[in-house]
């Protein structure tokens, strides 16, 4: 595995890569959810580049860049063990220059939800993945449905910009017990983790509430606040895979999705159904 930082280093090592190339963006702290990601790149690509870099333009102010969980030395093993051809771990001070040209997400879907929270933050999505489309010019390039929002945003800037390379989305990687694979569940006390619960396990209630027939969103969200009545919920939201709001669930264009706090930690999950 070649492990490059710096940006002219990056361009020389995809110039040797014949052959298709699948691209991992991650923010480290890698764990079997990446792992996932990791995996179906290999299987459907000749090489696999993996990105670790947390990217300080999607995190607003106020919120966990700085403590956010870096943990390079074990990062850069699993890559290794994954057989993962470039690990790239660049500096942000070689990202980003100044005056720059800027990308933004699109005013509607880069704004609800995660976006109504979190403002800006798709725009710091879409402006580091495009540099990182451009520095490694990948075939396909892997991401999870954990983060939907930001999947369908990414899957229109393709569209929008006539990006030449594939998106793959990739099934969420859980624990046993349920609970979604997140570098930010390392927040989480051993109290607060068991807390969590509740959203995957409201997530599987709600879908078994559709394959029993029930498909009045409504009805669906009171449920699944009542059951989540422990943990601050931020949102629960039934919406089709544009995201527009769904009064009725429709099977095969539904995505049911969920934001809470559970002591400081802010987590997210949702279901496609
Ligand atoms: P992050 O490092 O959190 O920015 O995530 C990097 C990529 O891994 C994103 O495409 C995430 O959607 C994906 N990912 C994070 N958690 C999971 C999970 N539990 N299962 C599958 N993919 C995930």
């Amino acid at each position: 595995m070649q492990i490059v930082r710096g940006i002219e280093e990056l361009k020389e090592a995809r110039k040797t890569l014949e052959g298709s190339v699948g691209f991992v963006p991650t923010m480290g702290a890698l764990h079997h959810g990446h792992l996932e990601l990791i995996k179906r790149s290999k299987s459907e690509n000749d090489y696999t580049i993996v990105s670790i870099f947390v990217n300080p333009t999607q995190f607003l102010p106020g919120e966990d860049l700085d403590s956010y969980p870096r943990r390079e030395e074990a990062d850069r093993k699993i890559c290794e063990i994954a057989g993962v051809d470039i690990l790239f771990m660049p500096d942000s001070a070689d990202i980003y220059g100044e005056d720059e040209v800027t990308l933004k997400a699109p005013s509607y879907l880069g704004y609800i939800l995660e976006g109504s929270r979190r403002p800006g933050h798709f725009d710091g999505v879409v402006r580091v993945v495009m540099k990182l489309f451009g520095l490694t010019r990948p075939d396909r390039a892997y991401f999870g449905k954990k983060d939907a929002q930001q999947l369908v945003i990414l899957q229109k800037m393709v569209d929008d910009l006539f990006l030449p390379l594939q998106i793959v989305p990739v099934e969420t990687v859980r624990e046993d017990d349920g609970l979604a694979l997140s570098s930010r569940n390392l927040y989480l006390t051993p109290q607060e983790r068991q807390k969590a619960l509740v959203i995957s396990r409201s997530l599987k209630r709600a879908s078994r509430l559709v394959m029993a027939g029930e498909l009045r969103s409504e009805t669906i969200k009171e449920m699944m606040y009542k059951m989540m009545e422990e943990i601050e919920v931020e949102y629960v939201e039934i919406v089709d895979r544009a995201f527009r709001p769904l009064d009725r669930v429709e099977i095969k264009n539904t995505i049911i999705l969920v934001a809470a706090r559970v002591g400081k930690t802010r987590l997210i999950d949702n279901i496609w159904l």
